[in-house]
């Protein structure tokens, strides 16, 4: 029976990579921050650290030891500090390994994983002999399909770092997370002025929906919060319904909404390539059309 190690530092991405491997195998043992709970996961054993983790090298002893006790494969969440952890620990090990992977099958016995290429314009399906793997975020929705009895032990995050915490700042955080919302309004630089966010707001509003966006409006314009961005850089969201309001669908954005429900578009260019992604496409200005759809919402 495959026998997987899956380390996250991160709940969220925890509980993905427990959804992605739970499809797939029945022995899986954790390495968690203390606190996790992982019922309605199907772990065996969980390995918890109580430290703050924030350089790379506290952790990469703990899981290179850990991973060296019989196991297939090593997953860890590809947060930031998960990336650098995989890649240090597939250094100190010898193993190569395969990054932001979504998807994985064993045929033959010899793993075969799908990944974006290309900024994500193509998806590669590639057979490796990698032993670690990242996972990519978003690439599975959270499955919670029964408990399995298991074991907590405690561990201890004994690598020393490199690296001196001299503060930490919170970033400016939105709300809530978008990756959650059953309805999305997404503004793109079609919008064309800040002023112009609170008519997609209206809208979000009226539908229930949570807003969103795209490159150039979170991270370029700062018009809406960082962590309201979909796509490459941003998040990937999985709405039942998406609605693109001047956003021309260039492939890192729709990287991270393609697995939307029904995708509506509103964009005055009757070629943007948004149209190709779209349930319901409207050819038009954002500030003819938004107001048209509130009036009928109110009415
Ligand atoms: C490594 C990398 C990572 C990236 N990551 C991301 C990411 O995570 N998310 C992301 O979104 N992008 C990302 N990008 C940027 C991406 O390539 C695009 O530049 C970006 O998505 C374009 O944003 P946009 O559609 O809002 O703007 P634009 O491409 O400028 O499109 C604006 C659209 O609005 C339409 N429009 C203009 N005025 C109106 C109006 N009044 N009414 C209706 N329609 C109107 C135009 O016809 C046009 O189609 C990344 C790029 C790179 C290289």
């Amino acid at each position: 029976m495959l026998k997987i190690l899956a380390f996250s530092e991160r709940k969220e991405l925890l509980e993905e990579l427990l959804s992605f491997l739970n499809e797939r195998t029945e022995e899986i043992d954790i390495i968690c921050k203390k606190g996790f709970d992982p019922s309605g996961f199907k772990i065996q054993n969980a390995y918890c650290f109580n430290q703050d983790l924030f350089d790379p090298w506290q952790a990469v002893d703990l899981v290179s030891n850990l991973f060296s006790n019989g196991y297939n494969y090593l997953f860890v969440g590809a947060s930031t500090i998960g990336r650098e952890i995989a890649a240090l620990v597939s250094q100190k090990l010898g193993y190569p390994m395969e990054t932001d992977v979504f998807d994985f099958q064993l045929v033959n016995g010899r793993p075969i994983v799908k990944r974006y290429y290309f900024g994500g314009k193509t998806v590669m399906t590639k057979e490796t002999e990698a032993k670690i793997f990242t996972l990519l975020p978003g690439s599975t929705e959270v499955k919670k399909i029964g408990q399995k009895v298991y074991s907590i032990k405690e561990v201890e995050l004994n690598g020393l770092p490199k690296t001196k915490l001299l503060g930490i700042e919170e970033k400016a955080k939105g709300s809530v997370d978008i990756t959650k919302a059953q309805i999305i309004v997404s503004v793109g630089r079609g919008i064309g002025k800040r002023e112009g966010i609170e008519l997609a707001r209206k809208l979000a509003e009226k539908l229930g929906g949570e807003i969103a966006g795209s490159r150039p409006i979170c991270s370029d314009l700062h018009w809406l919060e960082e962590d309201r961005q979909v796509g490459l850089s941003g998040k990937k969201v999985r709405p039942k319904i998406y609605i693109a309001l001047g956003i021309s669908g260039q492939i890192q954005h729709i990287v991270g909404m393609r697995d939307s429900k029904i995708v509506i578009a509103i964009n005055k260019d009757k070629n943007a390539p948004i149209f190709n992604e779209a349930d319901y496409g409207i050819v038009g200005d954002i500030y003819a059309v938004v107001p048209l759809i509130l009036e009928k919402l109110e009415g």
